[in-house]
Order: structure tokens, then sequence, then C-alpha cells
């Protein structure tokens, strides 16, 4: 689905600006030229943000800004200068954030906040506090912003709620709260969940300057005194949501090859080795195939580098259909490898072996230079608590179907 933007902007080069950071955002975007048009495209079509200038032809006093916001369309807004009169006008409506024009970032800003917007959709926010009235304010600071918010009204709740919806990724707590201080809430927070995975902001009304060193010692991000200006609130959060992003981002990166797009060897040797003890000590067998493309060294004579990436990732595509709840990783080079999951040793081998008759019959429709390509796979299922020592077994097999012609499976 294509979010819509409303671009309410009557200098049509500053429009065209806009428009082009909306597009390369991932937005359809819609530009009026004044208030009267932006009336009728707001009652003709559904937006899910606007950006509306401050002074228009029809509208020279902040007037469009309510016709945005009675629509309920989170809204933008751009001004020329930020004099005290106009920061007024802006701060008495429920805005996503007002942008001076004159910034030289502005435009970056603008972008930023664009991109964050669809991204708030899916980040789930808990609000931890025992005032009802407090929680449902800084819930609506949220929801406006798009946030998926949680509510709870003391610690214990909290951690309840945390439990149950695992994908939570930003706490925001109140300190003062029967059962259990939100100080001693972040403390048990950070002995069950990584700092890469969850972030949280202190609140208090309390004015004791210790506090603030108290929730950061106890493991809080961040931390804000009650009044809180709405704008610093948005900054801070902002903040660490994108912190999270770059953690994330780093991880994904670390663990994944870059050409196929498949887990790595860093993160099938981690994996692996979890499970593979589990199994070991209850007697289990673990059950893995490694897999290696046959004389792929001529294919990259024959076509060239490029074309031999491009058998490598269409290999690690149909990997990923044949072989959905397995995980699958690109060692290095050529080879490639199975840790099955589910199903018995027959199960196993027939999937393999449907894999490797389908590579045979369609490889060729696989890759733009039509090359048809084979695979060889060694197939082991052991009890063994080292990955290693797996890995060399099937290696060996690996070998064996090497010596005996190519395009086969042994076990
Ligand atoms: P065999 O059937 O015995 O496996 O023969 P082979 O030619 O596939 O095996 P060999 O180990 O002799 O050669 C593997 C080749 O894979 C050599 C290397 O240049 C190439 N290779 C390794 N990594 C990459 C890569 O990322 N891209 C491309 N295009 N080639 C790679
Ligand atoms: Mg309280
Ligand atoms: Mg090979
Ligand atoms: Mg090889």
């Amino acid at each position: 689905m294509t979010r819509r933007i409303l671009i309410i902007e009557d200098t049509p080069t500053i429009a065209k600006v806009q428009k082009h950071i909306a597009v390369s955002s991932g937005y359809a975007a819609d530009i009026a030229g004044s208030l009267a048009e932006a009336k009728a495209l707001v009652s003709q079509n559904q937006y899910f943000c606007a950006v509306v200038d401050f002074i228009l032809p029809d509208a020279p006093n902040g007037e469009a800004i309510p016709c945005t916001i009675k629509a309920e369309i989170p809204t933008i807004v751009m001004t020329g200068n930020l004099d005290s009169q106009t920061r007024e006008t802006v701060e008495k409506y429920p805005i996503i954030d007002y942008i001076t024009k004159e910034n030289k970032q502005a435009y970056q800003y603008l972008k930023r906040q664009l991109q964050r917007l669809p991204r708030n959709e899916s980040v789930q926010v808990l609000v931890v506090d025992d005032s009802r009235q407090t929680r449902r304010y800084v819930s609506a600071l949220l929801e406006r912003h798009k946030y998926q918010v949680l509510e709870a009204g003391d610690g214990q709740e909290g951690l309840d709620v945390l439990q149950k919806h695992p994908d939570i990724s930003v706490i925001i707590t109140d300190n003062e709260m029967p059962i259990m201080s939100g100080v001693e809430l972040c403390g048990e927070i950070r002995r069950l969940y990584s700092n890469d995975d969850k972030a949280i902001i202190g609140i208090s009304g309390s004015n004791t300057s210790h506090l603030s060193a108290r929730f950061l010692k106890n493991g809080a991000n961040d931390y804000l005194r009650k009044p809180f200006n709405a704008e610093e609130f948005y900054c801070r959060l902002s903040q660490n949501v994108d912190m999270l992003d770059n953690i994330a981002t780093i991880r994904l990166q670390a663990n994944t090859d870059y050409l196929t797009k498949l887990p790595n060897r860093r993160y099938f040797f981690e994996q692996t080795t979890k499970t593979l003890k589990s199994r070991a000590v209850k007697q289990q067998n673990s059950t893995l195939a490694m897999i290696d493309i046959d004389h792929f060294k001529s294919i990259n004579d024959q076509y060239g580098h490029d074309a031999g990436d491009d058998v490598l990732s269409a290999l690690a595509l149909t990997f990923n259909k044949f072989f959905e709840d397995d995980l699958e990783a690109r060692l290095g080079g050529e080879e490639f490898a199975i840790f099955f999951q589910q199903g018995s040793i027959e199960d196993n081998l027939e999937q393999l072996e449907l894999f490797r008759q389908y590579l045979d019959s369609n490889s060729v429709s696989l890759t733009p230079h039509k090359i048809h390509f084979t695979i060889s796979i060694g197939f082991v299922s052991m009890v063994e608590q080292k990955i290693d020592a797996l890995l060399k077994a099937a290696d060996v097999k690996l070998y064996d179907a090497k010596e005996q012609g190519r395009n086969r499976i042994i076990n």
C-alpha cells in the first residue's frame, strides 16, 4: 500500500523539493497551492500525513493547520520564520512537528520525519504510570506519531505486559508508583532484557536531582522531568528508537552474507551451537547437509565472475523456497549448509533430493545467462555436540559425492 502525503505549499520550487523528498521516502504526493485547493483534496482523499506551509495566499496566519488537523491527518508545519507569535499559533494545535525553512538542514530533517512516521507504525511502546491521566496524555502523544501503544498501571503489570508482548521496544515509565518504583522496574527489565532490544525512558515529577542519575544507573537510556514539553519528548523518543534501529541493522549485517542475503557462517555457528547442546544432552540426532556447486570454477571461467555471483544468488533464493523452516547458510565461496529443524531423516533426504533434481532440470531458467548448474550434497544425522564435528562428517560425505561423479546426495 502506498502512503499518500498532502503537501500544502504555494511556492512551486519549495513544493517540488518537498515532493521529491516525499517520493524518495516512498510516498505518493499531492500538492495544494492554497487552502482552498487543500480543502478540496482533503475531502476527496485519505492522507497518511501532511506538510503544511504556515503562510499561504488565502491563509496568511496558519489557518491551513486546522484543515488537516480536523481531518485527523498527522501534520508537519513548515514556517518561514519562528517568531513568538507564530510559535504560539503553531503550538495550539496537536501537530507532529514544525520546521523552519530558513534552517539549512530543514529538508534533511523533513526527510527523516517522513521516514520515521511509517516506521513508527511497527514500533511498540509501553507506558507505565499509576496516574491514568498521565498515561493517557503520554499515550496520546505517542499515537499522534503513529506508535503502537500499550499501557500498564504499575511495575508488576508492566513486566506482565512485556512478557506477553516480546516485540515492545520502548518502555516509558513513571517513578513514583505503588508496588514497584520506576527505578526498580528499570533494574528488573535490565535483568530480563538486553539493552540492544529495549530502550527505557524514565519520567518523574519529583524534583530530586538524584533521580535522573538513579534511573540511568539502573539501566534507563533517558530521563524526562514532568511537566515536559512535547517537542523534547519526541526528540528523546525518536533518538532512542533510531538507536535501536541502528543496532538491529548492524546486527543483521553482521549475521548476513552480503551477496546472497542468507545467514552467514558466524550466525550459523552461533545458532546451531545452542540447539546442538540441548539435543546432545537428550541423545537426539542433529541433521545437517553440506551443499557445494559442481564445477563452479568453470562457470566463472566460462561466463565471468558476475555470472557466477548470479548463480550463487539464484541458488540462495531457491534454498529459501525449499527449506523455509530450516536454518540455511552460506558457509563461504560456493559452499552452503542446511541444519534441519524438523522432520525425519527420510523426509529431509527426500526434500534434498527434490531440491537437487529441481536444480538439475530448472537451473537454466534461474539466471540471465541461462547457466545450467548442479550441486553435490553430503548428509549426516548423528548425536553430536560440536558443529565443527558435524560439518566435518558432512564434508566427508560431500567429498564422496564429488568422487562418485557429482550431482548427487551421499549419506
Ligand atoms: P567441484 O565440483 O569439485 O566443487 O569444483 P569447483 O570448481 O566448484 O570447486 P573449486 O573449489 O575448485 O572452485 C570454487 C570456485 O568458487 C573458485 C572460486 O573462485 C569461486 N568462488 C568462491 N567464492 C565466489 C564468489 O563469491 N563469487 C564467484 N563468482 N565465485 C566464487
Ligand atoms: Mg505516579
Ligand atoms: Mg564446487
Ligand atoms: Mg568448493
